[in-house]
């Protein structure tokens, strides 16, 4: 980093854009905007960080974001646009479309402020200990400014290509946890109604080739648990297999399983009657057309 420490802002606190900016407050002067303001306000005494009005977050030299689509990111960015500097750094946090953020970009270069795509994995407990995973999407010599930054609250920061290409990545990302998800899923309501008991199934296929990050970090911990904490909402991951089924359109590659695992989300969330619960809740899902529950 360089001689003097950036001013920063962060829009956006929600279960990740908390944790961030929470890092981010401890170690430089951060502005803070929330559209439900006591969220600001409780940040600012959890980590002294400080809540402005939002035309005041564009006075900042690198400016974060993390909201639910890139939607509300380009709607942000047209408020902003009167007040916005030059020479400013625009960090885009939010899992997006790369199409749009090409175009949020394209706007704000007018004004002579720079945009990367740096989407998250991780989830919340990897935004709250600071061992996040970001892939970067943008010019060399903006991540170049971005990432002594980042690397507050990431492990693992990758530049992988041109603005859009961040949120791509993620996209496909996300579109395999999905495949996981229901996989396992489908896997251990059969056991389970064969007569296998869940923990012993999933010991064993934790030790095995079929292991995945949803069958070591999150099956145990929500679903055999009965807990489903709702940390990364059902609404979100369907938003980002969305997101991928139009980078599999853009590429014009085969892609059958990934095209199916968004339809099987689609029907989930109707079936399930909520975006807002833990994408976890697919498993309840399966347990209700199997009549077994997952224990
Ligand atoms: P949350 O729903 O917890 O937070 C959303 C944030 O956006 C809140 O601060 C909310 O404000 C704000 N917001 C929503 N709509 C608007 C709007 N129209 N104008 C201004 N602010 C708005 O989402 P997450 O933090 O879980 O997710 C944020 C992004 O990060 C998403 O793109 C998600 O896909 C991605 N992500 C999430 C992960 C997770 O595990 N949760 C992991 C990796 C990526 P308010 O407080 O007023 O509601």
């Amino acid at each position: 980093m360089g001689e003097r420490a950036p001013k920063l802002a962060f829009v956006g606190l929600g279960a990740m854009g908390y944790p961030l900016a929470g890092h981010l407050a401890r170690r430089f002067e951060t502005l803070v905007w929330n559209r439900t303001f006591a969220k600001a306000q409780a940040h600012a005494e959890a980590f002294g960080s400080r809540p402005v009005e939002l035309p005041e977050v564009a006075q900042a030299e690198m400016l974060f974001t993390c909201l639910p689509t890139s939607h509300e990111v380009h709607e942000l960015a047209l408020r902003l646009l009167p007040y916005l500097r030059p020479g400013t750094l625009w960090v885009d946090h939010t899992s997006g479309e790369p199409e749009l953020a090409r175009k949020t970009a394209a706007m704000l270069e007018e004004k002579g402020v720079a945009y990367l795509d740096a989407c998250l994995s991780g989830g919340v407990a990897g935004a709250v200990e600071g061992r996040a995973t970001v892939m970067v999407g943008g010019r060399p010599e903006d991540f170049a400014r971005a990432q002594p930054v980042m690397a507050v609250y990431a492990s693992k920061i990758v530049h992988v290509g041109p603005v859009g290409a961040g949120h791509a990545v993620k996209a496909i990302n996300n579109a395999l946890l999905a495949v996981n998800l229901w996989a396992l899923s489908e896997g251990m309501v059969a056991l389970v109604k064969q007569g296998v008991e869940a923990r012993l199934a999933l010991e064993v296929i934790n030790a095995s080739s079929g292991r995945s990050n949803v069958s070591e970090n999150l099956f145990g911990q929500r679903v055999l648990s009965r807990e489903f904490p709702n940390t990364f909402a059902l609404g979100l991951l369907a938003k980002d297999l969305g997101i991928a089924s139009k980078v599999i359109e853009a590429a014009g590659t085969p892609a059958p399983l990934l095209r199916q695992v968004r339809e099987f989300f689609e029907v989930a969330k109707r079936e399930v009657g909520s975006s807002e619960v833990d994408h976890t809740a697919v498993a309840q899902l399966l347990e209700r057309w199997s009549g077994v529950e997952i224990r």
